[in-house]
């Protein structure tokens, strides 16, 4: 059984394309795959992308009058 997790807002270094990035599970280690290129990144390897993040601090903003 194979469980992948899109990353949101990740863009694939290799096909430059967002939200293709997904997560998935292989001998016991992750790896980032690109579903449209067919990129592949182990979990040891840096990062691809930091946007993972991307828009945490906004949502929390709130200014009632
Ligand atoms: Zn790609």
């Amino acid at each position: 059984m194979q469980r992948k997790r899109f990353i949101a807002g990740a863009v694939c270094p290799q096909c430059q394309t967002q939200d293709t990035l997904a997560v998935g599970q292989e001998e016991q280690v992750e790896v980032v795959t690109c579903v449209k290129c067919g990129y592949r990144q182990r979990q040891s390897d840096p990062p691809p992308a930091a946007s993972e993040r991307q828009g945490e601090g906004i949502i929390g903003i709130f200014h009632p009058d």
